[in-house]
């Protein structure tokens, strides 16, 4: 993995705070309740203007993968086209005060807090004006990306919209202007019809392996009340998407190999509309294959797992979540 200072702007890998492979003990770790003087004074905290008995610290990223600029939105010419220079913030989500490195470690409780930071850090970085979107993402173990240890996300904001996003809206869009509807509450909708890949369907929030995902074991977290905007939760539905979201991290973390996965939520740009061209929703990726060349040349995906074999597994494991039985991989 690149070391931060050897790409441009832009370009950067989105490493956390210090170099990768660096290895660190709770005596050296910047994220530790009592080292805060070795990361960059914190942007938030829960509870709010906490120096010391903070639950959650959120600090900018010591080596940034965007920088804002004075002038944003700015788009250089070149005989590429148009570049788009690497302008946003990037921030750190230090979420415990101790040396954990699983979300399983901590409590429903804390991870709530932490759904509750990004929600106030998403409302912030909107009011800002210079940024269109922020993407909230996590990264555990060496091939989720994490550079670092102690139990962390991220959220980097940007003057433009993700191109993943854009091409979810476009779907949406084109689905809302011909149905009226939203269709990511058509998607629940059917999922709950057929049954076979929601992996549980409660308190407002449903957990379910997507018609053919791309990855094993990927697994989406939605409202089951329509919604676009993240930022606009309430208390009940981040308490409600904490404990679902522990759930099954946490049998992730118990079942796969060495426990690498990445987590991101995907939300309407700050701009647009509230409406039903778009459902916010949570994506789990456990990093359990490779992608080869027949992936990156083609843009297709070979998953060895179908969603209906990962859901019912996933519910089963969820049932026996400490048990010592592995996922099946085939
Ligand atoms: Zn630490
Ligand atoms: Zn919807
Ligand atoms: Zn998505």
């Amino acid at each position: 993995m690149a070391r931060p200072n050897e790409f441009a702007a832009g370009a950067k890998a989105t490493q956390s705070a210090i170099p990768p492979t660096e290895p660190l003990s709770s005596e050296s770790c910047p994220f530790c309740v009592g080292h805060e003087a070795l990361t960059p004074p914190a942007i938030a905290t829960d509870p709010a203007g906490a120096t010391d008995h903070w639950l959650v610290r959120v600090v900018p990223n010591k080596f940034p993968a965007l920088e804002p600029a004075a002038t944003p939105r700015s788009m250089e010419a070149s005989c590429w086209g148009q570049v788009l220079p690497g302008l946003g913030t990037h921030e750190v989500v230090i979420e415990s005060n101790q040396h954990v490195e699983r979300t399983g470690e901590i409590s429903v409780e804390q991870l709530t807090s932490v759904l509750r930071i990004y929600r106030q850090r998403l409302v912030e970085l909107a009011r800002d004006g210079r940024w269109r979107y922020a993407q909230v993402f996590k990264n555990v173990g060496k091939s989720g990306g994490a550079s670092l240890a102690h139990l962390h996300s991220q959220i980097l904001a940007t003057a433009t919209v993700p191109t993943t996003i854009k091409t979810e809206l476009d779907h949406a869009a084109r689905h809302a202007q011909a149905t009226g509807r939203c269709l990511f509450c058509d998607l629940i909708e059917r999922e709950r019809s057929e049954g076979v890949r929601i992996v549980s369907d409660e308190a407002g929030v449903v957990v379910l392996c997507p018609f053919a995902s791309r990855l094993p074991y990927e697994t989406w977290v939605l409202p089951t009340a329509h919604d676009s905007h993240f930022e606009d939760s309430s208390d009940e539905m981040l308490a409600a998407l904490a404990a679902k979201l522990h759930a099954i991290v946490k049998v992730m973390e118990e079942q796969l190999p060495e426990a690498a996965y990445n987590y991101l939520i995907h939300t309407a740009p700050f701009d647009s509309l509230r409406g039903p061209h778009y459902h916010w929703h949570v994506e789990i990726i456990p990093r359990v294959t490779m992608m080869a060349g027949f992936e990156l040349g083609s843009g297709y995906f070979i998953n060895p797992v179908s969603p209906e074999k990962a859901a019912a597994a996933l519910k089963r494991m969820q049932l026996e979540s400490t048990s010592a039985r592995t996922l099946p991989m085939s």
